[in-house]
């Protein structure tokens, strides 16, 4: 009983009791991984205190795959060591395309529920990087937050409360300040026991400060970080904490850009506005460039929808067609064998028509 309470306030729900069951095996049971270390896994919800991948599934996971902070594992527990044996369906993953590379794909986080997307009052206030962060943040499936940090400090809020109206519909906006608390509590109505809360953002805009706040001075440890299977101690952070009052927050890693990769609605969801112009333009595949009758160019042509958004909404579609491009070499050899298609039937028709041939 007081272990299922534990698995509970951890996450651990139908969707993750499902899969388990599923694998019909009785042998096994649930954990959350909370820290990696330097060769195994720190878990929480079983016995044991670290985990292993077993050699089949260190052969068989791709990159991507490989358990990280947040994901639900199934394990033969032990007294010290556990042997991972699946890596359950991640409810939310949020993938970025990995620095320095066009399509590989990098895992933030996963299992989290709810994103809290930081922004800062100050210099760091970006439109278009908000607008970047809440499509991410859709396409992983969880939901956005953002929050308009250091508003202790001297800024004129309206503007920036505008422009976040204009980029992120419909998200709600809470106005903080890790410098005097302001806000806090807002945060707290996102979080509750068995759900799972992160931060993203630049570095600088008090992630690190918030997360302070919402961890008051009693920090519940989860999990047992360890010595390692060498009995030196390891250093590693923990990166996934039970919060005072429920509720888990996940250590996402600082980035300095987020570079889309896919799209699994997150687009249309974020940019529901085009999509709102979209359904009233003439033809169904609409690319809205110069089509006649798009109801988009319209809306931008008569000042309803920011020029700024459309162009927005083309560079993000770009930029994940290019990365699908790229990482799926069948479409990639697609996309050239119908162009080498075209070239050919350009080439026949020369030889039939021969004015086409000048
Ligand atoms: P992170 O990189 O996003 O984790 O940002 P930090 O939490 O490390 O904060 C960066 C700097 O901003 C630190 O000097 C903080 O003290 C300061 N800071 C964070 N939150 C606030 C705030 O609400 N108001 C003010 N004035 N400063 C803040
Ligand atoms: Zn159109």
């Amino acid at each position: 009983m007081r272990r299922l309470t534990t698995l509970a306030s951890l996450g651990f729900d139908d969707f993750f009791a499902s899969q388990l069951e599923r694998l019909g095996n009785p042998q096994l049971v649930p954990a959350r991984v909370v820290a990696e270390g330097q060769s195994s896994f720190h878990l929480a919800g079983c016995r044991a205190p670290l985990g292993d991948l077993t050699g089949k599934l260190l052969g068989s996971l791709t990159k991507a795959e490989r358990p990280v902070v947040g994901d639900w594992v199934a394990v033969v527990d032990g007294t010290d060591r556990a042997s991972i044996q699946h890596v359950l369906e991640r409810r939310t993953a949020l993938l970025r395309r990995a620095a320095g590379t066009l399509a590989e794909p990098q895992v933030v986080a996963v299992n989290v529920d709810v994103f809290f997307v930081v922004t800062a009052v100050n210099r760091d206030f970006n439109e278009r990087r908000l607008e970047r962060y809440v499509a991410a943040v859709w396409n992983s499936g969880a939901e956005p937050v953002i929050v308009l940090n250091k508003v202790d400090l001297e800024a004129e809020l309206e503007p920036m409360l505008e422009a976040i109206d204009r980029v992120a519909l419909g998200v709600p906006v809470v106005r903080s300040s890790a410098a005097t608390g302001e806000g806090v509590e807002a945060l707290r109505e996102y979080i509750a026991p068995g759900k799972t809360v992160g931060f993203i953002g630049s570095s600088g805009v008090g992630k690190s400060s918030l997360t302070n706040r919402l961890l008051g001075r009693e920090v519940q440890a989860v999990g047992g970080l360890r010595d390692d299977e060498r009995g030196r101690h390891t250093t590693t952070a923990r990166q996934l904490v039970v919060l005072p009052g429920g509720g888990v927050l996940i250590d996402t890693p600082g980035m300095r850009e987020l570079g889309l990769l896919d799209d699994a609605g997150g687009i249309e969801t974020s940019f529901a506005d085009v999509a709102a112009f979209a359904e009233r333009c003439r033809f169904r595949d609409c690319a809205h460039e110069s089509e006649p009758g798009c109801a988009v160019l319209a809306a931008v042509e008569s000042g309803e929808l920011p020029a700024e958004r459309l162009a927005s909404y083309r560079k993000l579609l770009a930029e994940i067609a290019a990365a699908e491009r790229k990482r799926d070499p069948i479409l990639a050899g697609r996309s050239k064998a119908r162009w080498k298609e075209i070239h050919r039937a350009q080439r026949a028709r020369a030889k039939i028509d021969p004015k086409l041939k000048r």
